[in-house]
């Protein structure tokens, strides 16, 4: 043990040589430090949102918001059009991006009774023995306090989005005002107060928007007399899929809640702020019960109500990601620091009549990633390649010069944001999702998923079935085709392959009991 960490040790200071030789060429060259650091290591601010919907952010053409902000880090850089989560949740996507490994080598397989474990490697970690000053602001959710950061001052658990407690290196004290403007405040605090001599790792994570999307009070009215256009499945009925999509509890139509729909306000504002809420909501609402709607006509008033404060929740971090940019150009620190922009996973904007996440289904599967790497990528640029939430600590350690790990079950992304994906990038990605028994009644599945076809097993003994997907013909996943004549073929073929992914990244053939509530 002590060996190993002394050859770590040894890399870390072979990697923050590099570093400081680009550095010193870059100070013989360089008329100022932003412009010394500017060919030296690389600053990487991570913008993490919770729940994002790629529907949701305008770059992606769905014409529901305008997020002009996040749109611009695509502009002036990479949007990512096929990033693939490998467990659709909040708690286990965090602890994949840190460690690079699925929730089998990492030990975070859900968020009912997961625990991170903080002693294991991560890239912070590496990217702080390297030389880097660290910092994770925002949600964490890993229950476990953060390791590998010189600042951390985050949400308890989920956090609240009115005047919420913060933790700041293991203090805790009560913030005044709206969660998103806060974790952007505190970011660009410790920004202006680093050391600038020193590279950064910023990890900026909103609570926003997960439920129950509650938008900054100023942000209420942004949507007034606007109807969000239904997604043609909103009225799914599950014919040509089995138990698990029957029996599922995350519907429009009849999980969301008094509070999810804001006819319970929070209890976390103050009596002024409580009057703007009450002033804005109870008119709607009462005007709602006027109607006395009933069937598809509530569903469709909830989904209008749902949207409403989801994407005014969106439009506090589209605001936030415009502080981060500009204070940046600002600075002249633009032209050395990769800016990232993603989601913990993706979300469903009534899709199949849902809301939350968790299948292997595009909306949950996918996520948006939208990079800026100045000198890098070309601006403007969009790539519809198999990436994942898996290959972010790779591509970190990559971009600052730190070997990475062979342990790490991702490939870095520099490449194919320089344009030049290799010949060897995966064509099949392994999805394996494990929170079941548990709220929303999704059952647990694993599957492979290719360029054109998806393959899910859902594996508990009361499920015990399977599907099969043909995206190219069937783009909204309405219809397994699995046992079909004409897809035999290409149902062995699948079937193979997750076998051979499931050897080549070591899923145990059973799940271990600590995916068990205990
Ligand atoms: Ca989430």
């Amino acid at each position: 043990m002590i060996t190993s960490r002394l050859t770590l040790r040894a890399l870390f200071s072979l990697d923050l040589l590099k570093c400081t030789v680009l550095g010193i060429a870059a100070l013989l060259i360089a008329t100022g430090p932003a412009l010394a650091q500017a060919a030296g290591c690389p600053n990487i601010i991570f913008i993490f949102s919770d729940d994002h919907a790629y529907q949701a952010i305008s770059a992606y053409g769905y014409g529901l918001n305008r997020t002009p902000n996040i749109d611009r880090i695509g502009r002036e850089g990479m949007r990512f059009d096929r990033c693939l989560t490998t467990n659709s949740l909040c708690g286990p996507s965090r602890a994949c991006v840190l460690t690079g490994k699925y929730s089998h080598l990492n030990g975070f397989y859900n968020n009912a009774n997961s625990r991170f474990d903080g002693s294991q490697t991560t890239f912070p970690k590496l990217m702080h023995a390297a030389g880097y000053q660290t910092a994770m602001v925002g949600k964490w959710h890993l229950i476990s306090d953060p390791t590998g950061f010189d600042l951390w001052d985050i949400l308890p658990g989920q956090g609240v989005y009115y005047n919420p407690q913060m933790i700041r290196n293991g203090v805790t004290s009560k913030q005044s005002g709206y969660v998103t403007d806060l974790i952007t405040d505190k970011s660009l605090d410790w920004l202006k107060h680093r050391d600038p001599t020193k590279p950064f790792l910023l990890m900026c994570q909103h609570k926003a928007p997960h439920r129950n999307w509650q938008p900054a009070l100023k942000n209420l009215h942004h949507y007034d007399g606007v109807a969000f256009p239904e997604p043609p499945t909103l009225f799914d009925d599950y014919a040509g899929r089995g138990k698990g999509e029957h029996e599922q509890d995350m519907m429009i139509r009849s999980t969301l809640t008094a509070a999810d729909l804001k006819f319970t306000p929070p209890g976390d504002l103050t009596q002024d702020q409580r009057k703007v809420w009450d002033a804005y909501y109870d008119p709607l609402n009462a005007r709602m019960k006027e109607l006395q709607l009933s069937g598809d006509d509530l569903t469709r008033w909830k989904y209008q109500r749902y949207m409403h404060d989801y994407l005014a929740c969106i439009d506090s971090i589209d605001e936030s990601v415009g502080k981060l940019l500009a204070y940046l150009k600002q600075t002249g620190l633009d032209k050395n620091t990769i800016v990232v922009y993603a989601s913990d996973q993706g979300f469903y904007l009534g899709e199949h009549g849902w809301f939350d996440k968790r299948w292997i289904f595009e909306e949950s599967l996918r996520t948006p990633l939208l990079v800026r790497w100045p000198g890098v990528t070309r601006p403007g640029s969009v790539n519809r390649d198999m990436v994942s939430n898996l290959d972010f600590a790779e591509t970190f350690l990559d971009a600052a010069g730190v070997s990475v790990p062979a342990e790490m079950q991702g490939r870095s992304l520099k490449p194919v944001l320089a344009g030049k994906t290799p010949s060897t990038w995966r064509q099949s990605f392994y999805y394996h999702y494990y929170e079941h028994p548990a709220e929303h009644n999704v059952p647990r599945q694993y599957g492979v998923i290719t360029p054109r076809y998806k393959l899910v097993h859902f594996y508990e003994p009361e499920y015990a079935y399977w599907e099969l997907f043909d995206l190219k013909r069937d783009p909204h996943e309405m219809k397994s085709v699995f046992g079909k004549p004409a897809y035999a073929k290409v149902q062995q073929e699948l079937q193979t392959e997750l076998a051979r992914l499931r050897v080549e990244l070591k899923v145990p053939d059973q799940d271990p009991p600590e995916t068990m509530e205990k």
